[in-house]
């Protein structure tokens, strides 16, 4: 079913970039000087179940720019950054701390999802069918749950306005052809086990997390783009109280991102119509909460 039409505020005018795209969180601009770069803006934007809200939470597009930076740091693999010496001298420096430039690249239609633990709309499908994307696993298992191994459950990225699916490593290798699907499972699931240690270290969970590649025209080499390893891209918790058995289930896995906006919403909105507009409280904690993330995993 399409998604519904997200109204968004007109993109910045910025000078050498033309606007090309919206995203559901980032504006896309290519460069007047250099076709083979892309500005990528990260938006205040904050949505949960398919509605945008209002009003947006200040500081969270450079909150998110701050953590894909850290992760494109850390990971050994090729990444899109294009930032040499004063790329962003012609931007404010509130548009500059939410922006990137990055490599134009080909993208591949897929986003590649790696599981380290069972939750969410993973343990949903699990508790339907016993599998994830065809991967089976285990009898009995529970929501918040390790699984034996990471697995990669990919899916398919949707063009705009269509909800993406998930779907077979098969699928994959129908997509980008058995040498490039093997080579995104292969790298997904190496960056995931790289982040995973990096997070412990700092009394983390990685839970979960969607990675998406590219490649430039006329290389296969596969680069690895868009955000990493954000708080709106994957389910960070809190080890140690995942660790506390004595705690529900839901502070357990309570995850470092907008979990505080959609429990406000369960709570305060049917689901019709137009979505309430959020407290000062509840933007404000949920600054606090991605703020949080960031301090423990770069401190
Ligand atoms: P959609 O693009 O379907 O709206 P989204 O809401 O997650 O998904 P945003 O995160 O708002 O999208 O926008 C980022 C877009 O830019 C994504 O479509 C992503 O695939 C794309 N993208 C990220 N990095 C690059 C890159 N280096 N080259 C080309 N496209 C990229
Ligand atoms: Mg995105």
């Amino acid at each position: 079913a399409p998604a519904p039409a997200v109204v968004q505020d007109a993109p910045a005018q910025l000078d050498g970039w033309r606007h090309v795209y919206s995203g559901k969180v980032r504006e896309i601009y290519e460069s007047d000087a250099d076709a083979s770069a892309l500005l990528v803006v990260a938006s205040n934007r904050v949505s949960a179940f398919d509605h945008l809200l209002e009003p947006e939470i200040p500081g969270k597009g450079a909150m998110l720019n701050e953590l894909s930076r850290f992760w494109f740091s850390q990971l050994p693999v090729a990444n899109h950054l294009r930032e040499d010496a004063g790329w962003d001298a012609a931007l404010s420096p509130e548009l500059a701390a939410r922006a990137m430039r990055v490599a134009k690249l080909e993208m591949y239609p897929i986003e590649c999802v790696v599981r380290g633990y069972l939750t969410g709309s993973g343990f949903a499908e699990y508790e339907r069918t016993g599998a994830i994307c065809g991967v089976p696993l285990p009898a009995g298992m529970q929501d918040g749950d390790r699984l034996p191994a990471p697995i990669y459950t990919p899916a398919y990225k949707a063009p705009q306005g269509e909800h993406d699916e998930n779907i077979t490593y098969e699928q994959t290798v129908e997509l980008v052809g058995e040498q490039v699907a093997a080579r995104l499972r292969d790298v997904s699931l190496r960056l995931f086990t790289a982040a995973s240690t990096i997070a412990a270290e700092r009394g983390l969970v990685l839970a979960d997390t969607k990675f998406e590649f590219g490649h430039e025209l006329g290389s296969d080499e596969v680069v690895l783009a868009d955000e990493v390893l954000t708080s709106d891209s994957s389910r960070f918790w809190d080890a140690a109280s995942y660790r506390d058995e004595s705690l529900p289930l839901n502070e357990r896995l309570a995850s470092f991102d907008k979990q505080i906006v959609r429990n406000w919403l369960k709570a305060n909105w049917n689901g019709e119509g137009v979505p309430p507009v959020l407290p000062a409280s509840i933007v404000a904690q949920t600054q606090a909460r991605y703020r949080e993330l960031i301090d423990r995993l770069t401190r």
